[in-house]
Formats: C-alpha cells, structure tokens, sequence
C-alpha cells in the first residue's frame, strides 16, 4: 500500500490558474520529489502528471504550457510514494491529482496525508461497484467522493469526515468547474488559504511558503473539519465547519522535520520553532555543553536548532556538514541499501578542524538510525574525538498511520533500543532527545492539539489505536508490518 507525504495547492482566479498553479507546487517541491502533477478546469477536466522534480519553466514555454492547462481553476499535486513499488510506472500510475468518472461526471483530487479504514473504504466500494481496482489511498478517497457526489459535494464532504478516519487534507476539482478543499477533522496534515490584495486569486495550499511565492495574503488555517467550496464559476466560495473535535492534532513532525523553516504553522514560522528546540536542549543537557568544543549540525533541517543551541551556550557552530544540493532523496523513505548508499552520497563532511575534538551533533529526528550512524562515522573518520547527539524531536518508538513512512514497530531503532543502546548502535557518545514537555512548549501550542502519537503511542484516532495495540502486543517477526489491512477488520 502507499502511504503519502504530499503538498498540495489549489487556486481560483480570475485569470488563467496555471502560472500560480505551478509556483504553488514549486514552493512545495520539498514535500515530493517522485512525482507532480495538475488538473485544471475549462471545458472538462485536463490533467497533466510527470515524474521528478516540478521542472524549470521558462517564460516563454509558459504558453504552451497554459494551452495544455487552460482555465481559471486548477489543483497540483507533489508526491513521495513512501512504501509500495518504485519502479518509473507505478510512480506515474499512482501520480496526482487523480481523476475518477462517476456515471457522466468526473472528479479528480491531490491528496496529503493517509487513510486508517482504508480496508472498510475498499469492501464498501467494491459492494456498490462490483469490483474495485483502486490501488492507492487517494483513488479510493476520490472513489469515495465522487460516489457520495451526486447529492452536493458538500454532503460527499460532510460523509467523509464522519466516515473516514484518517490524515487528509485535500483539494478537488470536479468536471462542473467546483473546486473544493477540505481537511480531517482533527488538522493531522496542514492546509491554509489566502487571498492576493485585489481579491481576484485565491489559493489553498498545505503550507504558507505556496501563498507567499505567488504574493498571497495569508487569511488563517483550513479549520480541522473544515469545507471550502468555490461555485462552478469560482465567483463564491463558502466556507463551513463540517466536523468538531475536542482536540486538534496536528503532525509534530512538520515543525520538527517535513515543513519548510519559513512556513508559519501556528502563527509562528518554523525556524523559530526549531531554534527554541535547540535552545532547549542546551538547557536540558548542561552536563554535555560544559565538555563541547563545537557545534555541527545535519543539514539542512537542523540548521535553525544548531543555530538557537549555539546561541544559547555561545559554543562555536562549523557547519562542516554539507548536502550535495541536487541529492534530493529523502533516506528515511528508501530501503536499506538503497538508504546507505544515498546517505554517504548526499551528506558531505569538510575537515574543519575536527581532531580531537568533542562535538554535539545536532539532527531533526532518528526514525531508523542509519543516516546518523552514517554520518557519526564520517565525522569519526576525520578525528572526532567524541559525539553527542543531541536530536530536536522527541524518540520515535511507535509506527505513523498518517502518512510519514515509519509504519512498522522493528524499523524503529527507538522502539529497539534506550538512549544507551541508541548511542552504542550509532556510535554515539550519547544520544540527547528533546523531551515530550519541552518540545510542546518550543512549538507554543497545547501539547494536546498536537498528535505526538510516534513518540507516547497514544493515537488521536480510534482504529490507529487499536491497530498498534494489537500489533505491539504481537510482534513475532523481524518484518512484522504494522500497516496488515487485514488488522483492520
Ligand atoms: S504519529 Fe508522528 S509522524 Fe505520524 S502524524 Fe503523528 S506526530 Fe506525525
């Protein structure tokens, strides 16, 4: 099965949809390398999908590129198929937006996030369509909506948050010209909109640096439980609450890893998020700043907390580790092998005077240990005397069901190993993981309107619960996958 961690970007305009279209997608290339995608409206729908990275357009290719996406309407999609086959066809089948019929219309959607009840999802299409061929979450959603479409969309929405039990926010766009926007009732992905200063282009987008690229003003959060619906002629739009839960719960994981430093999530940008979580380590961990000679920091997403730690304990920061820029292979989503080879290919040590000296290495997270592990023996190699790893986000001990590939307990080096056992498999000194209270606070939220599920392995959903309990108290193989459909029934 696949399981996504996607961008997504929808825009209404009075022009033609396609230029802030594709900077949307451009802003957001960071959250899908495997494939892109756009489905626009005039006169039926017109969809286009590629593999790799959003290409470079220039301007005048632009022409052409409005005649194959012509309208005033449009949704786009990046993709990282996290798990399942990569081979070139499955990644262009599986590409976004994607398109279902239902009876006479058409609807497609872009997808971020992952579905729990996807095996209920699948026997309760195939009873109304005989057979099901739906082979990714997002065609059985898109399935789902266009069979419940036929009374509104809104009610097809207002289905889908009682029913579904997932991380979703999505962007649809339907034959008639409708486009639509909804996210999960508890906000699990993040999605928000704005609006440019004439009014005339409005967009929806799973982070703000997609609003800000194409000039955007930021007008809030899609709401958890919320539907946004602009008329087939895209002069109204509505927005409604369909759905209230008593939390929110969104990712930690995109403050922490996935979301760019300049999105604002929350009211606060990123990168502030992640300097407090450095900073709050050096509070934590007095014992290894007093021994420190230097700060490094695994580029590129624990650049900003590398940076509040060494504002906090003055001790110098080398940035010596460098990425190859266009090794854009996320290593936690690949398999091993092809994980180890990538690691030493996209992280680069400069000798910066390392000999004999004692070094925090900052990191974002450890899911599997082997991109750490990797990068303490390079900086070993050139002299490292010892090395603390000092992580931002708190030990990953439980799978993800929403849509970050960790989906088994075994992968998992925290749910194997305590911090020392940790430190002696990455060859370590020691291992410093931001505890649970401190990163809450850094973040400035609740603690309870944010899933931390991976790390208490206590769910916001009732399936996603139940399926790790049974799990965790079963684990017999080496390969035991948590994500068996069958565990579902
Ligand atoms: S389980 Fe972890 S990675 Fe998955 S949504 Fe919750 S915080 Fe994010």
């Amino acid at each position: 099965m696949l399981r996504e961690k996607c961008g997504v970007f929808a825009a209404v305009s009075s022009g033609e949809a396609f230029v802030p279209l594709y900077w949307g997608l451009v802003a957001q290339n960071h959250r899908g390398h495997e494939s892109y995608g756009f489905l626009t409206h005039s006169d039926g729908l017109k969809r286009y999908v590629d593999l790799g990275l959003v290409p470079r357009i220039e301007r005048e290719e632009l022409i052409r590129w409005q005649m194959l996406l012509p309208g005033k309407r449009g949704i786009a999609h990046v993709r990282y198929g996290t798990s399942g086959k990569r081979d070139a066809y499955s990644h262009l089948r599986d590409a976004q937006p994607m398109v279902v019929s239902h009876g006479r219309s058409k609807m497609g959607i872009a997808f971020n996030g992952n579905l729990v009840n996807i095996g209920w999802l699948r026997g309760l299409l195939a009873g109304k369509n005989g057979k099901m061929h739906a082979t990714s979450d997002t065609e059985l959603l898109c399935s789902y909506l266009a069979s419940k479409a036929s009374v509104g969309i809104r009610d097809a929405i207002d289905a889908c948050m009682k029913e579904v039990e997932g991380a979703y926010s999505v962007v649809g766009l339907r034959s008639n010209g409708e486009l639509f926007a909804f996210r999960d009732p508890l906000g699990i992905r993040p999605l928000c909109i704005g609006k440019n200063r004439e009014g005339d282009l409005t967009a929806v987008s799973s982070e703000t640096v997609g609003l800000d690229i194409n000039a955007l003003n930021f007008m809030g959060e899609v709401e958890p439980g919320e539907a946004i619906l602009f008329s087939s002629n895209g002069e109204s739009m509505a927005r409604e609450r369909l759905a209230s839960c008593p939390r929110r719960a969104l990712c930690g994981f995109e403050l922490s890893y996935f979301s760019r430093p300049d999105s604002i999530i929350n009211g606060k940008p990123v990168y502030k998020t992640r300097e407090e979580l450095g900073r709050n380590l050096a509070r934590r961990y007095q014992e290894y700043v007093r021994r420190a000679d230097l700060i490094v920091s695994i580029p590129e997403t624990a650049e900003d907390a590398a940076y509040g730690l060494h504002e906090e304990t003055g001790i110098r920061w080398e940035r010596m580790l460098r990425r190859h820029r266009f090794v854009t292979h996320r290593a936690f989503i690949l398999d091993s092998e092809d994980r180890k080879v990538t690691i030493d290919r996209k992280i680069n040590v400069a000798d910066g005077g390392l000999g004999g000296k004692r070094v925090i290495v900052v990191e974002d997270s450890i899911v599997r240990g082997d991109t750490t592990k990797t990068t303490i023996a390079k900086l070993r190699e050139r002299g490292a005397k010892e090395i603390y790893m000092f992580v931002t986000f708190p030990r990953i001990t439980h799978p993800c069901f929403y849509g970050i590939d960790m989906a088994t307990f075994k992968e998992l080096i925290g749910f194997r190993h305590d911090e020392e056992g940790i430190a002696k498999e990455i060859g370590a000194d020691a291992v410093c993981y931001q505890p649970l209270e401190y990163f809450n606070r850094a973040t400035g939220m609740d603690g309870r309107d944010l899933c931390m599920a991976c790390v208490t392995g206590q769910y916001p959903t009732e399936l996603a619960q139940t399926i790790a309990d049974r799990v965790k108290s079963n684990i017999t193989t080496e390969s035991c996958r948590v994500y068996e459909r069958g565990l579902e029934a």
